[in-house]
């Protein structure tokens, strides 16, 4: 059955064919392929006919919800081309799932709800339809969805038909007043493709949900992960867990609201526990992140924002100054949770968000306590300029929640940037025979051209030591920005060192519209910041520059075709910063592959850099040059194949763009 709805370039012939075989031989695939280069709607299209002949069905997992809609976009066009036969038509619609505060109304219109997190807000929603089923009070959505027969039967036809966005499908349930997260669940179990964020898979509370769901088992679904290359940090971060400062004053304050009942057999309140907790954190800051030995003596002042804890340092402080041992470390946490059920209890009765400090509090001190292995690094963090330190136990290995793809029937891993995919089938701990296929970009290769400067870097000894280098980059931003009338993008390796470049140069020897992206700035002045860029660049027609920071929003998500954008100038080589984390992470790379530096330090910096110079390039017609300020670009070429040291940087802009 043919589903490709446009005409198939090569390499799409090529990545059909592999999907196909990968389903037949019930094998992962991991595929990199430039952005444009239609990776989505292959995986559907090829992906499709085996769900329908062998019952599976397809989740098709995204980070954002702005890639869920296309893959949406994407589904209607192939169901759009299917002129006649309807039945397969009816059999081939799809949903797409947000979490609870996008889908609910109710935590759409009320801050707090919006904030929960989804078990938080599954308790509250369990309250509410049990009201709603028992009296005439709680959630009217959930009442019109059980009551209004009918009306639930017209609009499951709709999205059968129309197969709308989530963020349609909300709208339209929304002014019907019925439950789009409600409707959405028996929806689900019809669908042949649910497109979900990446926490449905991998929490495993909310996986077993989505299961009773769907009502299939887990070799009847064929996995596809959008954006891959987000993936194993995304993981790492999910199962992650900290103790802020912050965190212990909302438990003591919590336990204070409710009469701050004692714990320790009685030897000390809970309040006091939670300062004693807040107090360890800050010392412990202290003495491994400042490197305070003596009291008021910083003996090493090397603006570090993290360290290393010793394994047992929290907890053997806790045991001396509260004159504890495990077996009452343990009853403690049993207090603590079993006081902040009752919290949250009581909250739910009061119509209230179900969240209890208290309970988040013992949930961590038993995952600290329990932890043992050496896939986590315990470490001590500064954060919010010195205000709220925290503890953390950082997952060094996404493997640790990933089991669950092996047990699909089939998972397509795809990403524009994932090189090296050994790195990415690695980490993930699939199997040795998964099939790893990169394929170059399809666009005409004259249309982009990849450079270096030979004679700059932003490496921090030299930098330091020689001003003639800052001002020789200056020189030659201003100089290509000036010439070239068309819209160019600066990125920078971090905030810190586009203010360094702010402090010390002057943004108006810049002849054209300059637009600032800054550290913290929402996500709706973002969006106005490039929107206007694009527009501003093409209004006056001597184009505009926009100087952002890569690995950003910008450079990691925004698409600018055509002439929105038509030069990249990388100002350095955004290698990771040498934290703790990030020195735990290469350690335990090296001890677990023998491959530290290229897995977490050298790919990683390689994704950063295709990505932003991927903004060039969208279409066949697209032309663009990205050209990469530092001498040390060299050693990137395994992943940057058409990079060439600049000549004459002037002639060479103008031979491809001009
Ligand atoms: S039933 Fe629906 S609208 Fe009502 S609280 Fe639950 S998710 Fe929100």
């Amino acid at each position: 059955m043919d589903l490709f709805p446009y005409t198939l370039r090569q390499n799409q012939k090529a990545i059909i064919s592999t999907i196909k075989n990968t389903l037949e031989n019930r094998e992962n695939f991991i595929l990199e392929s430039g952005t444009g280069s239609g990776k989505t709607i292959c995986a559907l299209s090829a992906t499709l006919p085996y769900a329908l002949e062998h019952d599976k069905k397809i989740v098709y997992i995204t980070r954002t919800n702005s890639q869920q809609r296309q893959v949406i976009m994407e589904l209607r066009s192939i169901y759009e081309n299917i002129k006649e036969d309807a039945e397969i038509k009816e059999s081939l619609f799809g949903v797409g799932i947000q979490g609870r505060s996008n889908m609910c109304p109710q935590a759409r219109e009320d801050k707090d709800l919006k904030e929960g997190n989804s078990e938080e807000l599954s308790k509250y929603c369990a309250n509410e339809k049990k009201k709603a089923r028992t009296s005439k009070k709680g959630c009217m959505y959930y009442r019109n969805f059980v009551e209004k027969k009918e009306l639930i039967n017209q609009t499951s036809n709709w999205v059968r038909k129309q197969m709308p966005t989530a963020e349609e499908f909300i709208e339209h349930c929304t002014k019907k007043h019925l439950c789009p997260y409600e409707l959405n669940k028996s929806l689900v179990r019809e669908a042949r493709v649910v497109v979900l964020p990446y926490i449905y898979v991998f929490n495993a509370t909310i996986r077993n949900m989505l299961f009773d769901w769907l009502g299939v088992s887990e070799e009847d679904i064929i996995l596809i992960v959008d954006e891959a290359h987000n993936l194993p940090d995304y993981i790492r971060d999910l199962f992650s867990t900290q103790l802020s400062v912050w965190m212990c004053k909302n438990c003591g304050n919590e336990a204070r609201n409710y009469g701050d009942p004692s714990t320790g057999s009685g030897r000390f309140s809970i309040s006091s526990f939670c300062n004693t907790l807040e107090d360890i954190i800050r010392e412990l800051r202290d003495t491994y992140v400042y490197n305070i030995l003596e009291e008021g003596i910083r003996k090493q002042s090397n603006h570090q924002s993290d360290a290393f804890l010793p394994r047992n340092e929290f907890l053997n402080e806790i045991y001396s100054r509260m004159k504890l041992n495990e077996k009452k470390m343990f009853d403690i946490i049993e207090d603590l949770v079993a006081y902040g059920e009752k919290i949250q209890e009581d909250k739910q009765k009061k119509n209230k968000l179900p969240r209890s400090y208290l309970h988040k509090l013992g949930l961590f001190l038993e995952f600290w306590m329990n932890l043992t292995d050496n896939q986590y690094a315990k470490l001590s963090v500064d954060a919010s300029d010195g205000k709220n330190p925290r503890i953390e136990a950082y997952c060094l290995d996404p493997s640790v929640g990933t089991n669950i793809i092996n047990k699909f029937h089939s998972s397509i891993h795809m990403s524009g940037t994932l090189e090296p995919l050994e790195e990415y089938r690695d980490s993930m701990g699939l199997s040795h025979n998964t099939t790893l296929i990169s394929f170059s970009s399809p666009f005409p290769k004259e249309n982009r051209k990849l450079l270096y400067l030979p004679d700059v870097t932003t490496k921090y000894s030299e930098l330091m030591k020689d001003d003639t280098i800052q001002k020789k980059m200056w020189e030659y931003i201003t100089t290509i920005c000036n010439k070239f009338p068309q819209n160019t993008i600066v990125f920078f390796p971090s905030y810190n060192t586009l203010s360094l470049f702010q402090r010390n140069h002057d943004f108006s020897d810049i002849k054209k519209s300059v637009f600032l992206e800054e550290q913290r700035m929402s996500q709706t002045a973002l969006m106005d910041l490039v929107s206007d860029f694009k527009n501003q660049g093409n209004k006056l027609g001597i184009g505009a520059t926009l100087f952002s920071v890569i690995g950003g929003r910008i450079s990691e998500g925004m698409d600018f075709p055509s002439k929105q954008l038509e030069i990249v100038l990388i100002v350095g080589i955004p290698y990771p910063k040498p934290t703790a984390r990030q020195r735990g992470l290469q350690k335990y790379y090296e001890m677990k592959f023998h491959k530290g530096w290229e897995y977490t330090v050298q790919a990683p910096t390689a994704r950063k850099l295709l990505q932003a110079i991927g903004r060039l390039i969208r279409d066949e017609k697209d032309k663009g040059v990205a050209i990469i300020l530092d001498r040390r670009a060299p050693r990137f070429k395994p992943y940057l194949k058409e990079l060439g040291k600049s000549i004459d940087i002037m002639k060479e802009i103008e031979s491809t763009i001009g």
